[in-house]
């Protein structure tokens, strides 16, 4: 799943690539990709790309109206969608049918992007909207881990307000702090050594800037590591870069203990017992539901 190191990369690709260029046609092949009905996607016809932003894991193209109005294409890519950027765009229509294609948009030098969704899972979402903040996901965003809003002190109210909350599912939050995801979720807690599962008010002073280091530090990383990357090599990237997210079973890189995971309905956390819980393993209500 792409987060704000990936969407970043994505933006900044994006602007270096297909700024000022004109859309030729916008085809919403998933039908329920798209959330908007008006403006229609044909309303970006003739429109120029005017910047590329993010917000949280959100991006939005900001394209321009021949008339000088502004309208933005905005996307969430969810777990399994990516943005492929296309030289060659085909001039046949797009065909509507169960492939991974949710919308293609095709500039009139025939580049363009598709937007893609693996898996049977659609949550891939497309808003055509005159004002980003129309759209519910970013209307509700906490704050951007690595703007400047971003202290150790703004953590510690944020931690604060979320009481006996576990921190991994705090630090995942979108109304809390906008952006971070399962993967740098569980790449901070390792970093920090800190249980996803301890109480997100229980954390010391100490532990709470430590943690705040540690966000900053790995989103910062996976920044630098993607940036000046195409879209289609940032997988490869974040994956090769991860010390335990996806790692369950292998040594941890810090201590050598192996990487365990705690499994949910839809994903799993990865951690490292040495490093995080004391050597104890943490319970997986998957597995254990099994053994029942
Ligand atoms: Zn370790």
């Amino acid at each position: 799943m792409p987060e704000l190191p990936e969407v970043d990369a994505l933006a900044a690709f994006l602007r270096e690539t297909a700024l000022d260029r004109v859309v030729d046609r916008v085809e919403p092949v998933a039908v329920s990709a798209l959330k908007t009905f008006d403006p229609a996607p044909s309303a970006l016809h003739g429109a120029a790309l005017a910047a590329v932003e993010r917000h949280g894991k959100f991006l939005d193209l900001v394209f321009a109206l021949p008339t000088g109005e502004r309208l933005d294409l905005v996307t969430h890519l969810a777990r399994a969608g990516w943005l492929r950027w296309k030289p060659n765009q085909p001039a046949a229509p797009a065909r509507p049918g169960r492939g991974p294609l949710a919308l293609r948009l095709t500039f009139t030098d025939r580049s363009g992007f598709d937007l893609t969704e693996a898996g049977t899972q659609k949550r891939l979402a497309v808003h055509v909207v005159r004002d980003p903040a129309e759209v519910p996901g970013i209307a509700r965003l906490g704050v951007d881990p690595l703007g400047a809003a971003f202290t150790v002190a703004a953590l510690e109210e944020i931690l604060a307000a979320a009481g006996r909350s576990q921190l991994k599912g705090v630090l995942t939050e979108q109304a809390r702090i906008a952006g971070v995801g399962n993967a740098y979720s569980d790449e901070a807690l390792w970093t920090a050594r800190l249980s996803p599962f301890k109480p997100a008010s229980g954390l010391s002073a100490a532990q709470t800037a430590s943690l705040h280091a540690a966000l900053v530090g790995v989103l910062t990383a996976a920044r630098d590591s993607a940036a000046g990357l195409a879209a289609g090599e940032l997988k490869a990237e974040k994956k090769a870069n991860l010390s335990v997210h996806g790692r369950a079973g292998l040594p941890c890189p810090r201590c050598g203990d192996t990487v365990r995971e705690v499994s949910f309905a839809d994903r799993a956390l990865q951690y490292c017992p040495t490093c995080q819980t004391d050597g104890r393993t943490l319970a997986d209500r998957r597995l254990s539901r099994l053994l029942k």
